[in-house]
């Protein structure tokens, strides 16, 4: 009697994940990346500080060289040391 269990789920949106990190193979991380925002600003003359007339949020993203930690064992290190971290 052969009893098949699936050794490659292929659903990556729920349920258990994959180790990511290299020394306790834990599937969550923290990733820190940095935001650029730019903003639109004026003075009237009378005024002493600036008013935002409006704020855009740049792009956020990171790659294999942003700031990546493991809050089970605190490793540290960067997104490219991960296990297959995409
Ligand atoms: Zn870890």
């Amino acid at each position: 009697m052969d009893t098949h269990f699936p050794l490659n789920a292929r659903n990556g949106s729920s349920g258990r994940g994959a180790s990511l990190c290299t020394d306790c193979g834990s599937p969550r991380m923290r990733i820190t990346s940095v935001v650029t925002v730019e903003y639109e600003v004026t003075r009237q003359p009378e005024d002493l500080h600036v008013e935002v007339i409006c704020d855009s949020v740049g792009d956020a993203d990171w790659d294999s060289d942003s700031p990546a930690s493991c809050s089970t064992c605190n490793w540290q290190g960067r997104v490219g040391q991960l296990l297959k971290p995409f």
